[in-house]
């Protein structure tokens, strides 16, 4: 059996150093706070507890002089400025691809543009790009876009990990309605390779297994373009989610996983893939 791993499966370099300033913090400092998981990853947060991450809801509940860290996908404004007015010690793990669509939408917002976001509604990281102009609007879907009124200067930027083809579909009836249309893509280049590797392999192998968490939108898109393109795909959390008929009388198999995958979870899925087909 020919098993093939995406070159950049798995971690993007924004949630790795966001996770490991978490364990660095946590060993410095014998704790670490989190409002929120720090990845849509139960595992890794499994793992991150046991070295002494807490995951609280508000800042009212990190005690005082403990560390609190702010997650890769962004923090809205309010927050930022209350821990700071608190003069926590705060530990910023924004990933700078993302610091870089707050300054875009904000140089949008000051040409006077009506600010759009293509993203998922509620996604921490799209609540955070929202929180830095006035008026944003928060488009998911061609459906939506397509329910839009007439409208003279707007401004777009994405989510970082949006799939190519829903913003250029969302685009495309953007240009139809908007007179002024400035749009910045801001796809970040981790989400692109992985998204492009994944499409490749899917039309080469048998078989593609896609790891990351059914609670992560991003791991549920690759899944979705690897079924696109190859209909014996799957995606499962770890090793034990994998099923031995999968890869009967298959001689290949691709396997990518989404941005908030550990490494390890992707060697145990090869392995166990190995001992299937040796038998
Ligand atoms: S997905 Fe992209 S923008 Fe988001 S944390 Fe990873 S590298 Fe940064």
């Amino acid at each position: 059996m020919k098993i093939t791993v995406a070159k950049d499966a798995g971690y993007c370099f924004g949630v790795r150093d966001a996770v490991n300033m978490a364990y660095d913090s946590a060993e410095e400092f014998g704790n670490v706070y989190m409002l929120g998981d720090i990845v849509h990853n139960e595992q890794v947060v499994e793992d991150l507890e046991n070295v002494g991450t807490k995951v609280v809801k508000t800042l009212d509940d990190v005690p005082k002089d403990s560390p609190i860290l702010f997650r890769a996908h962004g923090t809205v404004n309010e927050l930022w400025e209350e821990a700071k007015s608190k003069k926590m010690n705060i530990i910023d793990a924004t990933c700078p691809l993302v610091h870089e669509i707050h300054h875009e939408v904000k140089r949008l917002a000051e040409d006077g543009r009506q600010i759009i976001i293509i993203g998922d509604h509620g996604h921490d990281e799209v609540v955070a790009i929202a929180n830095q102009v006035e008026n944003s609007m928060i488009i998911s879907s061609t459906l939506e876009a397509s329910k839009l009124r007439k409208m003279k200067k707007v401004g777009v930027v994405s989510q970082s990990t949006q799939m190519i083809e829903n913003v250029q579909g969302i685009m495309n009836i953007l240009m139809e309605k908007v007179f002024d249309l400035h749009f910045v893509n801001t796809i970040c280049y981790p989400t692109k390779r992985n998204h492009e590797q994944i499409k490749t392999l899917a039309m080469v192998n048998d078989v593609m297994i896609i790891i990351g968490s059914f609670t992560s939108a991003n791991s549920k898109r690759l899944a979705e373009l690897s079924s696109e393109r190859n209909r014996n795909s799957y995606q499962v959390t770890c090793a034990e989610d994998l099923n031995v008929d999968w890869f009967k009388n298959k001689n290949s198999v691709g396997i990518s996983a989404g941005a908030s995958t550990p490494d390890y979870l992707i060697d145990e899925v090869k392995l166990r893939i190995q001992e299937y087909t040796r038998k």
